[in-house]
C-alpha cells in the first residue's frame, strides 16, 4: 500500500487526485491532506472520505472549525505555514503530491524533499522559484521528483529508456490559452471572464490567468530546466491548440519522441503516483480520428510579454526568477480582484524585476525574504494606481 499526502488536497490537482486514490483501493491510500482552510465543509467531508492520519491548514481559525466539524477519533489537526512543513516531514508517508498553488508550496515541499519523500510536483511556482535548492537537495537525499504538470509528465515518459546526452531539444507544447487568435491592440480591455474561459483545461484561477498571459508555459520552460537539467534554449515552446501532444523530445539523430493522450490530469497524476508501474484507468480515451488534425505554431512573444520575462529572467538567474514569480502571483491576484488591466499583469513583473537589485540565490531563507519584498513591492504599485483597468 502506497500512503499519499496531498498538499492543496482541495484544488483541482488535490480533488482529481483524491478520486484517483479512491480508485484504487487496493493500492492507494491517504495519508496526510493539507489546504489553505477556506472550505472547511470539504475538508470534513474529505476527512470522512479517506480518513487521514492528519490535516494541516494554513488558516488557524478554519482548524477549530475542522475540530468541531469532525467528532473524535479525528485525525491529528495541525495549523499555519508551520502546520503544513510538519505534516509534510512527519506524517508517515510513501510519496507526497505537492499541489498547492503559488509561494504557499515552497517550505513544504522543501520539508517533504529534506524528510527524503518521494515527491509528485505540480506545484511549479517552487521550483520557479527556487529549482537550484529543490534540485539539489533532492540530488542529496536520492529523493525522486516526478512531475505531475501534463507537459512534464510527458516529457519524463518521452525521455524514458533513452540517455539525457542524446537530448537536442524539449518541444513544450501549450494550448496558446483564450487569447491565441486575439489581435495585440485588444488585449488591454479583456475581462476577468474572458481570461478565465480556458479552451482545453478546466483548472484553478491563477494557473488559468497564467494560460492566458502565457506566463504559464514562460513558467513551464524554467521548470524544465530544472526538472531534466537541460540549458533553456534547449527548451521550445511550440503552441498546439488541440492539446493532444503533451509534449517531445527530439534527440540528437532528428528522431522525435511524442507523448499524446486526452486532457485529463487524472492520467500524469496516476502516473507520478504509481511510478514506474502504470495502471488501467477508466474513461476517455484518445481517438485520434476523431480529433483529425493536429497542428502546431509559433507562439508571438511580442504579443505574449511574460513568455519573453520568464526566458529573461532564467538567463539572469538568481533571484530574479524569484521576483518574477511573487510579481506574477500578485498581479494575478490583482487582474482577479479587478483591480488592473490584464496587460498590466507583465508590466508590473517588469517594473518589479527592474526595481529588484540581482543577486546570487543562496539559501531557502533568502528565497523566502526576496519573495516577500517582491510581493510588498508590487502590492504598492497596484496601492499607487499602476496598472489600473
Ligand atoms: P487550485 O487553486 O485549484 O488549488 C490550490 C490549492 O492550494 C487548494 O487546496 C488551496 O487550499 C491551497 N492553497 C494553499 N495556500 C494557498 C494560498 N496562499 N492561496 C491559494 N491557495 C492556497 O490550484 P490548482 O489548479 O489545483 O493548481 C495547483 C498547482 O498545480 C499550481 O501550482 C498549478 O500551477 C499546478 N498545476 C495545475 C494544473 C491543473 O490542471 N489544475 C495542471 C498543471 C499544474
Ligand atoms: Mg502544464
Amino acid at each position: 500500500m502506497k500512503r499519499v499526502t496531498l498538499l492543496g488536497a482541495t484544488g483541482s490537482i488535490g480533488l482529481r487526485a483524491l478520486e484517483v486514490v479512491q480508485s484504487y483501493p487496493d493500492e492507494l491510500a491517504v495519508a496526510g491532506l493539507a489546504a489553505r482552510g477556506s472550505n472547511v465543509e470539504l475538508i470534513a467531508d474529505l476527512c470522512r472520505r479517506h480518513s487521514p492520519a492528519a490535516v494541516a491548514l494554513i488558516d488557524p481559525d478554519a482548524v477549530d472549525r475542522l475540530a468541531k466539524a469532525l467528532p473524535s477519533p479525528r485525525p491529528e489537526l495541525l495549523r499555519g505555514p508551520q502546520g503544513l512543513v510538519t505534516l509534510a516531514r512527519e506524517v508517515d508517508a510513501d510519496i507526497v503530491l505537492s499541489a498547492l498553488v503559488g509561494a504557499a508550496g515552497l517550505l513544504p515541499t522543501m520539508a517533504g524533499i529534506q524528510a527524503g519523500r518521494a515527491m509528485a510536483l505540480a506545484n511549479k511556482e517552487t521550483l520557479v522559484m527556487a529549482g537550484s535548492l529543490m534540485t539539489a537537495a533532492a540530488r542529496d537525499g536520492r529523493v525522486p521528483l516526478l512531475p505531475v504538470d501534463s507537459e512534464h509528465s510527458a516529457i519524463f515518459q518521452c525521455l524514458a529508456g533513452h540517455n539525457g546526452r542524446d537530448v537536442q531539444r524539449i518541444l513544450l507544447t501549450g494550448s496558446g490559452g483564450p487569447f491565441r487568435e486575439t489581435p495585440k491592440a485588444a488585449l488591454a480591455t479583456v475581462t476577468v471572464d474572458d481570461a478565465l474561459r480556458h479552451p482545453t483545461w478546466k483548472m484553478g484561477p491563477k494557473i488559468t490567468i497564467d494560460s492566458a498571459t502565457m506566463m504559464n508555459k514562460g513558467l513551464e520552460i524554467i521548470e524544465a530546466r530544472w526538472l531534466f537539467d537541460v540549458d533553456p534554449e534547449q527548451v521550445q515552446v511550440v503552441v498546439h491548440p488541440q492539446s493532444i501532444v503533451h509534449s517531445m523530445v527530439e534527440y540528437v539523430d532528428g528522431a522525435v519522441i511524442a507523448q499524446l493522450g486526452v486532457a485529463d490530469m487524472g492520467i500524469p497524476i496516476l502516473y507520478a503516483l504509481t511510478y514506474p508501474e502504470r495502471r488501467p484507468v477508466p474513461g476517455s480515451r484518445l481517438d485520434l480520428t476523431k480529433v483529425g488534425a493536429l497542428t502546431f505554431f509559433e507562439p508571438d512573444p511580442d504579443k505574449f510579454a511574460c513568455l519573453r520575462l520568464a526566458r529573461a529572467v532564467l538567463d539572469a538567474g538568481g533571484v530574479a526568477p524569484v521576483v518574477l514569480n511573487a510579481a506574477n502571483e500578485i498581479a494575478v491576484a490583482a487582474f482577479l480582484d479587478k483591480r488592473i488591466r490584464f496587460t498590466a499583469i507583465a508590466e508590473l513583473i517588469e517594473r518589479a524585476l527592474a526595481a529588484m537589485p540581482p543577486a546570487a540565490l543562496t539559501s531557502i531563507e533568502q528565497c523566502v525574504a526576496v519573495d516577500a519584498e517582491a510581493r510588498r513591492r508590487v502590492e504598492a504599485f497596484v496601492d499607487a494606481g499602476i496598472g489600473r483597468r
